[in-house]
């Protein structure tokens, strides 16, 4: 069977080409005072359909103005994961033997009700996470997709069943992929909807059942997306939402004996150590996992250059570096890097820095002070070996410094043009960066910081550009400037990366689209090679079975 085409949703590129975006921002502020008028509520766990508080709990706030606050959640220990898995396996013999026709019909419920609410949840997450307009309704576009792309994929192969034929004469074999059980799905801040979306429907539309934990830091837009789909039908105990740290909840999740797969997003760090609990706890299931990037791109002297320019600013900036595909370190012919950094400086230094819930913000606020801490003391390190061409400072550190002023922060530097807002001092608010004169095997330009930083190497031409770029042992994100057809050839020939982008003004390395764009990573950036929102991201979370009938 095949269903009807799949098309992404894609909210803002409709109002910007219909020429409507007034009203695009109009729906957007108002959903914003709405949402707002709604936060600092309390939020208990769900296991078994039914909320269920913790003995402790913890305060989100937005880190764009720490005196918002968006709620209290429950804070849950190793028992409530002992519950909520308990009722994942309890839920698991009915939700396998649900016919995936009706799993399907719950998702795409689900995600109709998404499309309804598409304001309100972008706009939970400009306040909660930091995005501005345009990359929160991206996020919630993407989860959208997610939900629909995956059910059209479980429906086009007819719920994974194949008959294998008749080898032998009265054998009658059939092969089908079967659910492993309980899934653990970890969440990560930075597309806290769509990645949340994506893997936990993943789990699900297969017939496996899931205790999922977002992180922290966007606990809200969590409840919002599991309110939905319970809303939309899944049964009681099929997806149960355990909120709290990664210590308390996350490790005795994925070390829990009834948990057979773990599907996340996440630091390489932490995804090598759950990798590492399956392999010495014997587990059934996979270990499914996105990791970080450290996302080259190369811009040679057949580049357009205002394509890269604009390409690196966003790949680079976009929700202040804080994605794992962001670009990270360029690679430019020294015949054209002069040129090049010029123009990437004073593009990067027309990027508004603003509260994300107005019209205007491009640069978003950092998550939390552990970011904070890393970009300062980043930018220190890159005065000491390389130039810091622009940035390198912090515009406003939710008031750390003990500094509120309007002009204040800890740096003592004055308050530039670019930033709007008087009352940036509340947030974590820091200047995109570019970094010159760093050598290319320093740390700096080889470990992921997920903060807005960039560095700028020369190169003599495409084959030291490629053997830099991968040099690597991250292989998620890259990106080619070139208008030479034999050197976008050699490159997509030699480049290490999951995600391969030439010529890609709106953002160099970031932004893959459900379908079109199946997103994963190779070497170290994840952990299998299928990829998310692809043809094969499903039957990763099912697991062969072979079956013969005689007679
Ligand atoms: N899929 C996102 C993109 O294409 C990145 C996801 C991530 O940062 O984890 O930009």
């Amino acid at each position: 069977m095949d269903p009807k085409p799949f098309e992404n949703e894609r909210t803002f590129a409709a109002y910007r080409s219909e020429g409507t975006l007034d009203e695009f921002h109009r729906s957007f502020e108002e959903a914003v005072t709405e949402v707002e008028s709604e936060l600092g509520r309390s939020h208990a766990l769900l296991i078994d359909g039914r909320r269920v508080d913790a003995e402790e709990t913890y305060t989100v706030t937005s880190p764009a103005d720490q005196t918002l606050e968006i709620g209290q959640f429950a804070a849950a220990g190793a028992d409530d994961v002992d519950r909520a898995v308990a009722a994942a396996r309890d839920a698991f013999d009915e939700w396998r033997a649900t016919h995936w026709s009706e799993r399907i019909e719950i998702f795409r419920r689900a995600a109709a009700l998404m499309r309804n609410r598409k304001f309100e949840l972008a706009a939970t997450l400009t306040l909660e996470n930091g995005k501005n307009r345009t990359e929160a309704m991206a996020d919630i576009d993407e989860g959208i997709d997610f939900l629909r792309f995956y059910s059209r994929e479980l429906e086009r192969n007819d719920g994974y069943e194949y008959d294998t034929g008749e080898p032998t004469p009265g054998e009658h074999c059939t092969n089908a992929l079967e659910p492993f059980g309980v899934f653990g799905v970890i969440g990560p801040f930075n597309f806290p909807f769509a990645i949340f979306c994506g893997m936990l429907s993943g789990a699900l539309l297969t017939g496996n059942t899931a205790v999922a934990k977002p992180a922290s830091a966007t606990s809200l837009i969590a409840h919002k997306a599991v309110d939905i789909l319970v809303e939309a039908g899944l049964p009681d105990g099929v997806v149960n939402l355990v909120t709290g740290s990664g210590g308390a909840v996350g490790r005795p999740l994925v070390e829990h004996e009834d948990v057979a797969g773990v599907v996340f997003t996440g630091s390489r760090t932490v995804g090598r150590n759950i990798r590492r609990t399956f392999f010495d706890l014997e587990k059934p299931g996979p270990v499914i996992a996105e990791l970080g990037g450290k996302n080259p791109v190369i811009v040679t002297a057949n580049a357009d250059l205002e394509k890269a320019v604009s390409g690196v600013t966003n790949g680079a900036f976009g929700y202040s570096g804080q994605k794992c595909s962001a670009t990270s370190r360029v690679y430019v012919d020294e015949r054209v890097i002069e040129e090049f950094t010029d123009r990437l400086v004073a593009a990067t230094e027309e990027l508004v820095i603003d509260r994300p819930r107005t019209a205007e913000a491009f640069v978003s606020p950092l998550i939390d002070d552990d970011a904070l801490d890393r970009y300062v003391d980043i930018c220190d390190r890159a005065r000491q070996v390389g130039t810091v061409r622009t940035g390198g400072a912090v515009v406003a550190d939710d008031g750390r410094s003990g500094d509120t002023g309007s002009d204040g922060d800890r740096s003592g530097r004055e308050k530039t043009g670019r930033e709007r807002s008087g009352d940036l001092p509340n947030g974590r608010f820091v200047e995109p960066t570019v970094v010159t004169g760093v050598p290319h095997d320093h740390e700096l330009a080889r470990e992921e910081h997920f903060v807005p930083f960039v560095t700028i190497h020369p190169v003599s031409g495409l084959d030291e550009a490629i053997a830099n770029a991968n040099d690597s042992t991250y292989g998620l994100c890259a990106g080619l400037f070139s208008e030479d057809e034999n050197e976008v050839e050699t490159w997509f020939e030699r480049i290490e990366s999951g995600m391969c982008y030439v010529n890609r003004e709106q953002s160099a390395t970031t932004g893959a689209l459900v379908q079109a764009q199946p997103f994963g990573g190779w070497k170290a950036s994840g952990t299998t090679s299928k990829f998310a929102g692809g043809y094969w991201y499903l039957p990763q979370f099912l697991r062969e079975q072979s079956r013969t009938v005689v007679g």
